[in-house]
């Protein structure tokens, strides 16, 4: 899923999302919560509507952002305090307010409220970070099951609603990450998502997490992990069985001008690709690798245009998109000659 923080994947139209072929994107909760807000969005008729995406869409539950960009954050029982990064007023969500602001934005799938557990984190730290996890999951559930018939297009599609997602967590520590899925699982989610990675933490501990939880999520729900990765990870995670994955890697990474390509990772600005006429990856056939050359691509990111950000988008956002229409490929394939 590429990453639309605030109602858009940073400098790539929608239209262009479209001709990549992407499926679904991931907007942010907490960024559209507090600019333009989920009620004028609501009003707007959802997130869908607003940002012009007919297709699939998630939100995050806004729990990641909570914790990592907003100002004072006070965690209770009860939620979060927080400041607000862009101008320090107090805010305070719940899982039941998660819940809300999700509905009014009205993606498919939303997100449990969570507190994602910081790494490194001592094991009496994740303990109490799980139990709040599970406490606020059950609660985002129940506030979510009453309301879920609420999103603002309801009314329009008769007999859809949106789906939940609950999100195991429990740190770098198996067992709890063992007893996070056994206790969502029994509360009966629409899928699962395996929270608290790539936080830090070494990728053979990332992979060991993933190893030790994914095996005990049901495999005929969406199975998703957030916020990996890097191409040959996501790559990895997919054969393993997982279903969704989210990255801001491929379009953060684009405007500082670091392109993924089949011959490995290339530095835009650097001067040996000055008059180079070659497109940025050989190997692709998105649109920009069709029409534009490296060296145009150095020039619009030595002269600081704005294009600059958005064609090492579009190309990162392919190489990524290209990744994951090959595993699920091979995947058929290989379903399909297993019953044969
Ligand atoms: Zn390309």
């Amino acid at each position: 899923m590429p990453v639309g923080t605030a109602g858009t994947v940073k400098a790539v139209p929608q239209d262009a999302l479209e001709t990549l072929g992407a499926q679904i994107i991931l907007s942010n909760t907490y960024h559209c919560y507090l600019r333009p807000g989920h009620l004028a969005i609501g009003r707007m008729g959802g997130l869908h509507r607003f940002i012009s995406w007919p297709w699939a869409m998630l939100t995050d539950s806004g729990g990641f952002q909570v914790f990592s960009l907003s100002k004072l954050r006070k965690v209770s029982e009860e939620g979060v305090r927080f400041q607000s990064h862009l101008d320090g007023s107090y805010h305070f969500f719940t899982p039941e307010h998660a819940m809300e602001v999700q509905i009014a934005l009205g993606a498919d799938i939303a997100m449990a409220f969570d507190e994602c557990t910081e790494y490194p984190a001592d094991r009496t730290r994740a303990e109490e970070s799980l139990r709040l996890t599970m406490a606020w999951a059950e609660r985002s559930l129940a506030h979510f099951r009453a309301n879920q018939n609420q999103a603002p297009w309801a009314h329009e599609f008769p007999g859809r609603s949106q789906s939940l997602l609950g999100i195991a967590q429990g740190g770098m520590y198996r067992d709890l990450r063992r007893e996070s899925a056994e206790r969502l699982v029994a509360m009966d989610f629409d899928g699962y998502a395996i929270g608290g990675l790539s936080v830090g933490e070494p990728r053979d501990l990332t992979l060991e997490m993933i190893s030790e939880v994914l095996p005990m999520l049901p495999r005929d729900k969406p199975r998703y992990v957030m916020g990996v990765g890097y191409p040959d990870e996501i790559e990895q995670y997919a054969r393993m069985g997982v279903d969704m994955m989210d990255c801001v890697l491929p379009t953060r990474a684009a405007r500082h001008g670091l392109l993924f390509t089949s011959e490995g990772r290339i530095t835009i600005k650097n001067k040996q690709f000055a008059e180079d006429q070659g497109p940025p990856d050989p190997n692709c056939d998105c649109m920009v690798c069709r029409r534009y050359t490296r060296a145009y691509l150095r020039h619009l990111m030595q002269a600081g245009e704005a294009l600059s950000g958005t064609l090492n988008s579009i190309h990162n956002l392919a190489y990524y998109l290209g990744i994951m229409r090959r595993v699920r490929e091979s995947m058929e394939l290989a379903e399909s000659s297993a019953q044969s």
